[in-house]
């Protein structure tokens, strides 16, 4: 290919994302100066939180500028380099952006070398062994710490992060209950993935069969939705209780926040609360992360989740699958095969 499709943020998106919110160009290859690297981009990762990225406000980076790239996680390959880590033919996972072609150089971070020999396609750097799988690894072992025959509900269960999630609950030895929007869903997580239970959250009383899912009640909370979800559970929780704030979708697409109910229960049961973002631990503890997930893999105690679709053009428009429910597991789009 000898241009550079670019997929540039055009306006502040309300709600769901709209086409007219970017602008699709096509610009020049870049050529690598001396000591750079050209990455021809393979597969994008969709997340949540690229829509938080468009927002005015700073989240935990600053917000994508209006006629810029939009900034999006994923995998390519290094195709021209004089930069020694990255050589030629080199699968390399960071922020490549929605284009086809990247400068190292112009990245918002270094690139992360994949080994040549990953047991596992490379798009599972994407989604159980990347990000997605990481964010489960951290906010359990370090939040949420559930012990042996405890209780934990998890939001989005059938999603990318949720899916691991469970699983890796299920390895830890306690009660994995799942939320999530369609009793499909349900079936699978609970049959192909091993929860012991799963509600569908837009059932009219989600609540009372979550109650008879917890018998022993709710020790860990795994919160990805917020909103009404969030607020049932601070306000039945188990005394000592711990909320992993992973992610608050259900807020995302500038909904009115109505604050958190039962802000109280916090005292009365000793609630701990913890936000976290993977980002900041992947540098430091990635290895150990990815160790602890390739093993339970090789173990058959969990198995990736994933749909994948295809077209950089399409990046948009998939985006709002996330928010409409229209995946399970990582949600990957194929930009194109590795040319070298
Ligand atoms: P995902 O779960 O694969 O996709 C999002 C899912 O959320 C959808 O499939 C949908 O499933 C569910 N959903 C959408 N709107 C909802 C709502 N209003 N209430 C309840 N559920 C809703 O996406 P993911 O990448 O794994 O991310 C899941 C969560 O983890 C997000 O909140 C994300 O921001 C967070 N996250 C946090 C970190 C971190 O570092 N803290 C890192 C990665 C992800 P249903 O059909 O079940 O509604």
């Amino acid at each position: 290919m000898s241009v550079n499709r670019q997929i540039l943020l055009r306006t502040r998106p309300e709600g769901l994302v709209g086409d007219d919110d970017f602008e699709h160009i096509e610009k020049p290859v870049p050529e690598p100066g001396e000591g750079d690297a050209l990455i021809r981009t393979t597969w994008l990762s969709l997340d949540p939180t690229n829509r938080l990225w468009m927002r005015e406000e700073p989240t935990y980076f600053p917000p994508v500028g209006l006629g810029e790239v939009m900034r999006g996680i994923g995998i390519g390959q290094v195709i021209s380099s004089t930069n020694p880590e990255l050589p030629e033919g080199a699968m390399v996972a960071g922020m490549v952006g929605w284009q086809d072609y990247i400068l190292a150089s112009e990245a918002m971070a270094p690139f992360t070398v994949i080994p040549e020999d990953l047991p596992v396609d490379v798009r599972h750097m994407l989604g159980v062994l990347g990000h997605t799988g990481m964010t489960a690894y951290f906010g359990l072992t370090d939040i949420g710490k559930p012990q042996p025959g405890e209780t934990v509900v998890i939001s989005a269960a059938a999603g990318a992060v949720g899916s691991v999630t469970g699983q890796m609950v299920k390895a830890m030895g306690a009660r994995a209950v799942g939320l999530a929007g369609t009793a499909e869903k349900c079936r699978m997580v609970v049959e192909d993935l091993g929860f012991d239970a799963c509600i569908c959250y837009r059932d009219e009383d989600w609540r009372e069969q979550l109650a008879a899912a917890c018998p022993d009640g709710i020790d860990v909370d795994w919160e990805s939705a917020g909103g009404e979800i969030l607020d049932h559970m601070m306000g039945n929780m188990n005394l000592n209780g711990r909320i992993v704030i992973c992610g608050l979708i259900a807020e995302y697409n500038d909904q009115p926040n109505k604050g958190v109910q039962n802000f109280d229960e916090v005292i009365m049961k000793r609630l701990t609360i913890g936000g976290f973002v993977v980002l900041d631990h992947m540098t430091d503890r990635g290895q150990e992360a990815v160790g602890a997930i390739a093993g339970l893999m090789a173990e058959g105690k969990i198995k990736p989740l994933e749909t994948l679709t295809e077209g950089l053009e399409t990046a948009p428009m998939a985006l709002n699958r996330l928010y409409e429910g229209d995946n399970v597991g990582k949600l990957l789009i194929k930009v194109a095969d590795p040319p070298l």
